[in-house]
């Protein structure tokens, strides 16, 4: 049983939605209840979303594995975003059909972006796939699962999972999604073709699932959006949400990703300034630093309007930690505007970016534009930028050398033998000896050194 399997006010209501708990499934000469297996590709919101597969299937009579050896179904929830991240998954596929060759009952599937973006070509060009369902869809996959090979995509726009209890993993972390899709159509990304438009679920929904995570022993929730803050329920908006989860006993951290800077209202600035779990730190994507580029992009600012938006976010809270996405190469970008780019980080001092290459994506308006920068160019623009912001976050961190941080613990540290690691209210990892230290604690510690990743920190004991 999964830690996140908890009872909930919509779990009883589900065996009567589903109709299916304990259903033996159609998996061939399995006498037994089928073992599932799924592999997540891409964002924060694909991993929920595997949460909330794997909820709905367990509580369909699946159990979970960590071992597609062992598995009857196996699922791979992926991600569009990027042609590379589709080239990895078309790989991943090929080697898991060795399994099916060896035990012929079990379901191979896809779900997620890619399953929306592909649909039915995927079951063309991968033979041994038995299953596409794309994120709208899952709520039927159990019933799927029993008939014949099957491509659902069918984008639903009220489809919000409020009734579906998602089965959570170990952590100190809950990931909670409040809203999905996008009604935004930035012409490079695919998202709004295969999430649909924006649709958030009712406020007592989202709060019924921080009391449970509270009470599941998950210190910190984290709301989980493609345009998180544009979350809305009647007259309760974003900061709204965020006041009153403030309020939830047991929640000692509250973040939020991905806010888009058009949506970051006076009401959500306000409530991060006020609402002490709140953590200081935003991601708040910039893509570029050309006003030329993110028209092109039509991502709804300039960078006058975004650098207004910061100044105004760090006079609301001081010390705040940015973070950013950041794009090269997008068609039409020249040299200055990349040059623009390296300006505007300079400028903000972001603690930390995700730089990708532009990759074209079918459908967007992007999409069908000549490319103009070459790969060449794109992989030495992409090298300078990761080079400047690695100075920038190098530079940041050691300013904390000597400052004292909280830090939520959330398990041994990877390279020192009895230290913990966890995050501090930055999303920064900071790494200690373990002194008797549990996992879920906030600590406080002082940092002593730094690198561009992480704080190395001493006990004062
Ligand atoms: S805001 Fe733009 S980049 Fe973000 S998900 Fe929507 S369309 Fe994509």
């Amino acid at each position: 049983m999964f830690r996140g399997a908890r009872s909930t006010q919509c779990d009883r209501n589900y065996g009567d939605f589903f109709g299916l708990a304990g259903r033996v499934t159609n998996i061939g000469p399995v006498a037994r209840m089928p073992n599932v297996y799924i592999e997540t590709y891409g964002c924060q919101m694909n991993l929920a979303d595997t949460e909330l597969i794997r909820g709905h299937l367990s509580r369909s009579g699946y159990t979970s594995v960590q071992d597609p050896e062992t598995a009857d179904v196996i699922l791979l929830n992926t991600c569009a975003i990027r042609e590379h991240a589709e080239e990895r998954i078309f790989g991943r596929l090929g080697a898991l059909a060795k399994h099916k060759n060896k035990r012929p009952h079990v379901q191979i599937g896809l779900a997620g972006c890619m399953a929306q973006h592909f649909r039915e070509d995927l079951l063309k060009k991968t033979p041994h796939l038995d299953f596409v369902t794309g994120p709208d869809a899952y709520r039927r996959l159990p019933d799927l699962l029993a008939g014949d090979p099957f491509v659902d995509v069918r984008l639903d726009k009220q489809e919000i999972y409020a009734d579906v209890a998602p089965d959570r993993g170990e952590g100190v972390r809950a990931w909670i999604t409040i809203m999905r899709g996008c009604d935004k159509f930035c012409t490079f990304c695919i998202v709004p073709f295969v999430r649909g438009r924006e649709r958030s679920l009712p406020v007592d929904v989202v709060l019924d699932q921080v009391r449970e995570a509270a009470a599941g022993g998950y210190p910190e929730v984290v709301f989980l959006g493609q345009t998180v803050n544009a979350y809305r329920d009647g007259d309760s908006d974003f900061g709204d949400l965020l006041r009153s989860t403030n309020a939830v006993e047991g929640i000692e951290r509250i973040r939020f990703t991905s806010p888009h800077p058009s949506d970051m209202t006076e009401s959500a600035i306000e409530a991060m300034a006020s609402c002490e779990k709140v953590c200081p730190q935003l991601h708040l994507p910039v893509q570029s630093g050309s006003d030329e580029v993110l028209q092109r992009m039509e991502r709804g600012y300039n960078t006058s309007e975004y650098l207004r938006l910061v100044d105004r976010l760090r006079a609301a809270v001081p010390g705040l930690a940015l973070s950013t996405d950041m794009i090269v190469g997008f068609p039409g970008e020249q040299e200055s505007d990349f040059e623009r780019t390296l300006d505007l980080m300079r400028q903000v001092r972001y603690d930390n970016a995700f730089m990708f290459k532009y990759s074209s994506r079918s459908h967007t308006k992007a999409g069908d534009w000549d490319e103009t920068v070459s790969e060449d160019e794109k992989g030495s623009r992409l090298q300078s930028m990761i080079g400047l912001q690695e100075e920038i976050s190098a530079e940041i961190n050691r300013e904390e050398i000597g400052s004292e941080v909280d830090v939520l613990i959330e398990g041994p540290a990877r390279r020192r033998d009895d230290w913990l690691a966890g995050k501090t209210g930055h999303f920064k990892t900071a790494v200690f000896p373990a002194q008797g230290s549990a996992v879920g604690a906030i600590a406080r510690v002082r940092v002593v050194d730094s690198t561009g990743h992480t704080l190395i920190c001493a006990t004062d004991q």
